[in-house]
């Protein structure tokens, strides 16, 4: 089947199929999003692109910016970074503090909170006006600038975020956190915020499909290596401790985020984006999880 129609009849499928899972209400301004909200689209390589849905309206990208943020650090410090953030899966959930404790403050994976925060640490102390570097770093990724923080959001997510903060003290007392907790939560509530649709997160991962090369703008974001580094991260730890089942029935590198967004690339083939803002109770759309399954299933392609 083409691709234009296995979107269209998937879409068809689940538009549907609500009530499986809750829109995430941790941060009260994300509870305000509609749960019936589904999109789809897709870009591949070689510029073709699909969309169908509300794919132009805007979402709370929430934990796909660690992906961002990792794209942005990774060429900036060697390999010493793994010595402070590792790239095993967790099998925990997203904000969880019990495997820091033993584990000495060292992260499992940049894709937990944990991770992330010494990931935006480590950009904190390294580039000034780093929020407006981020989201330039977005906007060049998508090739759009129309792409911009929601600071309600931001603030609503400091104020209640007591565990990201716990995290961050945490890492602290082990010697793993070198700038203030306060800015540097601060810094990863905004990348958070960030609003984005799925039609600019398709063209935004482009470059993990294509060797770090964004095809876009032909510019190498990140060199082939890291972007296998992160591919292979996404695989492994991109959903919490629901990775293993993420990449059972999907088969793509990909990453979630409680905005209820997904997104996935096909190194050499495309990028796909699905948002549904209903979680599972592994903080992970469970429409979205659905979709992507389905896709990869009727394309008859995956990474495996
Ligand atoms: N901003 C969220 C938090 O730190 C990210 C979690 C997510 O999207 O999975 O709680």
């Amino acid at each position: 089947m083409e691709m234009e129609k296995i979107i269209k009849s998937i879409y068809e499928n689940y538009a549907g199929d609500l009530g499986r899972g809750k829109v995430a209400d941790y941060i009260p301004p994300l509870a305000k999003v509609s749960p019936d909200k589904y999109a789809i689209s897709v870009c591949t390589v070689d510029g073709k692109r699909y969309n169908i849905g509300d794919y132009t309206e805007k979402f709370s990208i929430q934990s796909i910016s660690k992906v961002f943020t990792l794209a942005m650090l990774a060429p900036m410090v060697g390999k010493e970074l793994w010595e402070s953030v590792g790239k095993e899966p967790s099998g925990s959930p997203f904000n969880s503090l019990v495997q820091l404790e033993y584990e000495k403050g060292i992260p499992r994976n940049p894709f937990i909170n944990a991770g992330a925060l010494v990931i935006t640490d480590k950009l904190v102390e390294r580039v000034p006006d780093l929020n407006d570097k981020v989201l330039e770093f977005v906007r060049g990724l998508a090739g759009d600038d129309d792409i911009f923080y929601n600071r309600e959001v931001a603030a609503s997510e400091y104020v209640t975020g007591e565990r990201n903060k716990a995290l961050a003290h945490l890492m602290k007392s082990f010697g793993n956190f070198k700038g203030k907790v306060s800015q540097v939560i601060s810094a990863y509530c905004h990348h958070c915020s960030i609003e984005m649709s799925t039609e600019q997160l398709a063209k935004a991962f482009l470059f993990l499909a294509n060797g770090g090369v964004n095809p876009l703008s032909g510019e190498a974001v990140v060199g082939t290596r890291d972007a296998k580094r992160i591919n292979a991260i996404m695989l492994t730890c991109g959903f919490y401790d629901e990775s293993g089942d993420f990449a059972y029935r999907v088969g793509m590198p990909g990453k979630s985020g409680v905005g209820g967004g997904i997104v996935a690339v096909i190194p050499g083939k495309l990028s796909i984006a699905v948002w549904s803002p209903e979680l599972n109770v592994h903080g992970n759309s469970y429409r979205g999880i659905a979709t992507l399954a389905d896709f990869t299933t009727e394309l008859g392609i995956s990474v495996f």
